[in-house]
């Protein structure tokens, strides 16, 4: 565990906890570059991609449609490199990286470097490359709604983030009907929980779920106060973040019946990285606390 500079701990390996299948040195004539030859002219790059999957299922039955087809895969890299035009290997590497997650749907992350063997410089040096590791990442959102129609606010929230590209829905909770919380005297709450696995980088799906808020006219009046839908990213993997912006685990969550009842229906066994008990074991305790 480690970390960065934006206040997040991470554990994130594939190494290990996958299959890999490796491709090297694919050798592909391109034109990415900041300088006009180098757009121009174009040049050669070198690239390697580590991709995690689990190829148990092919190697037993010996059947490639059960696996990723590295063939298909290098294709693919070909044409989008050729394709597009970087100024930046980053970008070349963020971009294309992505693309191959979403198309090759048993790739659970990969490693991919973008190697230049004649980088425009004025010093001996046999290449520069860039390398990205991306993923696949687990992620639990968590839903509310207290004004107008309650149920089709969440339920549309829901379908929005289901739609999205970059989030693919693997469980819904059972609707809710909640008392208000906070200490606001305002109408009961319908709530809800669902888990996702998705692309976006914590800030990123916090920025997806405030859109999804405004776009249900949600208005930030009252804290605790009525709203139309809120939407809160209670874990993501097992990260801790601190942010400015974000706070995960979200730090009221073990505190609050009507998330950890809907979790503990998704995701009963999710250990909060923070306190190191599982979403059930949270829910006996608030609920011992309350009954007391
Ligand atoms: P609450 O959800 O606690 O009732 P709000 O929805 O009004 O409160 O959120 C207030 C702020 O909390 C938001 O502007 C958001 O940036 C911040 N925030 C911090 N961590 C999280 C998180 N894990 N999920 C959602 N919002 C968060
Ligand atoms: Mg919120």
């Amino acid at each position: 565990m480690r970390e960065d500079r934006r206040g997040r701990t991470r554990s994130g390996s594939y190494n290990g906890a996958y299959d890999e299948i490796r491709i090297e040195e694919l050798e592909i004539y391109a034109h990415h570059g900041v300088f006009p030859e180098e757009t121009g002219l174009g040049q050669k790059f070198f690239v390697n991609a580590v991709l995690y999957t689990d190829t148990h299922a092919a190697g037993l039955e010996d059947e490639l449609t059960l696996s990723t087809d590295y063939g298909t895969v290098c294709q693919f890299i070909h044409q989008f490199l050729t394709d597009h035009t970087y100024k930046l290997l980053e970008a070349a590497a963020e971009h294309l990286a992505g693309r191959l997650l979403l198309k090759f749907s048993l790739i659970r992350g990969l490693t991919l470097e973008i190697r230049k063997p004649s980088a425009p410089i004025p010093l001996p040096v046999s290449s520069v490359s860039v390398s990205v590791t991306r993923g696949w990442k687990r992620a639990v959102i968590a839903c509310g709604s207290n004004m107008g129609e309650k149920e089709q606010y969440i339920e549309s929230a829901i379908r929005k983030i289901a739609e999205d590209e970059k989030c693919r829905l693997l469980q819904c909770a059972d609707r809710i009907v909640t008392k208000p919380y906070g200490g606001v005297e305002q109408a009961d709450f319908v709530n809800g929980a669902v888990l996702v696995e998705t692309l976006y980088e914590p800030e990123e799906l916090l920025g997806l779920l405030n859109r999804l808020e405004a776009e249900a006219g949600r208005e930030r009046k009252i804290h605790w106060g009525p709203r139309t839908l809120d939407l809160d990213l209670i874990f993501y993997e097992e990260e801790v973040i601190r942010t400015d912006r974000l706070t995960v685990p979200h730090p009221d969550m073990q505190n609050r019946d009507f998330v950890l009842i809907p979790l503990s229906q998704i995701v009963p066994d999710w250990i909060h990285p923070i306190y190191g008990k599982s979403v059930s074991v949270l829910l006996e305790e608030l609920e011992g606390k309350n009954k007391a």
